[in-house]
């Protein structure tokens, strides 16, 4: 950490403040939370154990920057996102490391390229800053009618663990884009690169334009929320926690942004028995991320002529990923973010074995010695012969275990993939167009792939068909529907 963090610490643990009205302050209960090392469960910093007193005055500090920020041109606003994406770049290696050190995500396969996509995030919406445009509408001969679009006011920011880094940058780059100020708070188990983050983008804006908190969700998040001078929130997390989120923001008619969590389904057809299908399903379920991801195809749906054969290659290709400490450059897939999670991925497992029918082809419950029994790690576990409505299948598990379920017709495969009630993303393999696009036409969810497993990048329209989310992020239309507020101005010329 640079001076604004003390890393003195205190045996060996880096301290890591939290930023508040330009100012790096600790909670003002003097509480704080020990940040871990998944891969070697291992404490590594504390971080302000943030409360509501902390919360009015970082919302305080926002709502007094709001004021000049929002004058300041869309452009001079870009500009300053550059700034902070250069600066990103110059330390892309270190705030790779801080991420990789705390989520446990593997450096080489998740923590550098998530920084590339949050450098590229601020460089976007730098770009577009000055789309912030409204309209003309041609009502009459001798009336002039407009709109404009505004800023909201002091968003309140809450993310998760999973990708914070990435997360945060698509809150904070849009929303200050288009004039507002944010109050964020951090996730507790991953504070630590997201407040780096803070420190870089505090060098370019006034005080008080960025706030990042460290808390917990009851402690800090819940207060932030229902503060009575926050404009707006945005939230990504789960399902259950963006239920109370939309709860708070009808409290006060609030417009809410929420991002939650997904059960997607990857549907691969006869003529897509191929090695590069294969690869495409790993990268879909996301085991390089522990398959902690929202995006992750955890719902496998394998035509049944092609089932058996092409599940082997699949277990054959995923035997290859080397699991390890998220810091050790040989690693494709690194730990489990804590010891709760771990424990809920193993008794789905569990679960799954207990479960009439299934067989289990890879993976299994963990190692309870040797290497990797140091850390919360898992290895990629598959169970086939699975059926759409078993608890594997219908609840997000948030960690590698994907349920492969044969199919026989495309009705048949698009309802069941249609049978959850998330929709965030879904995959399509086949060489057929019309049967691609047929399929994209008619699955439930905001963000389908073809032929690919990619993740989301800057300029994507990405968000959720049913609890999966409301609104849209990553791209300048996400921008303008969640950050902006539109203002009609009708003028009559004959008077
Ligand atoms: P979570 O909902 O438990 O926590 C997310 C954030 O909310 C954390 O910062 C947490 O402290 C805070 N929080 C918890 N309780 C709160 C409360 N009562 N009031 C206010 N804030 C509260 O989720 P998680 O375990 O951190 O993350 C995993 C979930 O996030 C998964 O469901 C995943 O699918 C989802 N997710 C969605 C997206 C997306 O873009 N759709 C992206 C990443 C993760």
């Amino acid at each position: 950490m640079r001076e604004s963090a003390d890393t003195a610490g205190q045996e060996g643990l880096r301290r890591q403040p939290m930023l508040i009205g330009g100012e790096w302050v600790w909670a003002a209960s003097g509480e704080t939370i020990t940040v871990e090392n998944p891969s070697r469960r291992v404490p590594i910093a504390e971080v302000p154990r943030g409360g509501a007193a902390d919360v009015d005055k970082a919302v305080e500090a926002a709502l007094a920057a709001f004021a000049s920020w929002r004058k300041l041109p869309p452009r001079e606003r870009g500009r300053l996102m550059m700034r902070i994406a250069d600066d990103m770049e110059a330390r892309h290696e270190e705030l790779a490391r801080a991420i990789a050190e705390e989520t446990g995500n593997a450096l080489r396969t998740q923590a550098r390229p998530e920084v590339r996509t949050a450098i590229e995030m601020f460089r976007y919406f730098g770009g577009v800053a000055s789309e912030t445009k409204g309209e003309t509408l041609p009502l009459a001969h001798d009336v002039l009618s407009y709109t404009q679009r505004e800023p909201l006011g002091v968003v309140a920011a809450v993310i998760p663990w999973n990708a914070p880094f990435v997360l945060a940058s698509v809150k904070i780059a849009p929303g200050l884009c288009s004039g507002n100020t944010i109050v964020m708070k951090t996730a507790e188990d991953a504070p630590l690169a997201v407040l780096m983050l803070a420190e870089i983008c505090q060098a370019h804006l006034p005080p008080g334009v960025l706030n990042m908190l460290a808390g917990t969700g009851p402690e800090c998040g819940s207060p932030l929320l229902h503060h009575p001078h926050v404009a707006k929130l945005s939230f990504t997390g789960s399902t259950g926690v963006g239920k109370l989120v939309m709860e708070a923001a009808a409290k006060r008619i609030l417009p809410v942004s929420l991002e939650l969590g997904g059960k997607s389904p990857s549907i691969v057809y006869p003529d897509a028995d191929e090695d590069w299908v294969v690869e495409g399903i790993v990268a879909a379920m996301r085991f390089t991320r522990q398959s902690q991801s929202c995006t992750a195809g955890s719902r496998l749906f394998l035509h049944r002529s092609i089932y058996d054969g092409f599940l082997e290659k699949l277990v054959a290709k995923a035997a290859q990923l080397k699991i390890g400490d998220a810091l050790d450059e040989a690693s494709d897939v690194g730990a489990i973010i804590n010891e709760r999670q771990f424990r809920k991925i193993c008794g789905y497992v569990e679960d799954g074995q207990r479960q009439a029918g299934s067989r289990l082809v890879m993976g299994g419950l963990p190692d309870t010695d040797g290497p990797l029994s140091r850390g919360y790690f898992m290895r990629p576990t598959a169970f086939a012969q699975a059926d759409n409505d078993w608890r594997l299948a219908r609840e997000e598990i948030f960690g590698p275990v994907l349920v492969a379920i044969p199919w026989d017709d495309e009705d048949e495969v698009i309802r069941m993939a249609n049978d959850s009630h998330y929709g965030l993303a879904a995959y399509i393999w086949t060489h057929d167009l019309g049967r691609a696009l047929r399929a994209a036409r008619d699955v439930e969810a905001g963000w389908v792939q073809i032929n690919q497993g990619g993740g989301q990048l800057p300029g994507h329209s990405y968000g959720g068909y049913k609890q999966s989310g409301l609104g849209r992020e990553f791209s300048l239309s996400g921008m303008l529907d969640s950050f902006t507020q539109t203002k009609n101005i009708t003028v009559n010329l004959t008077r």
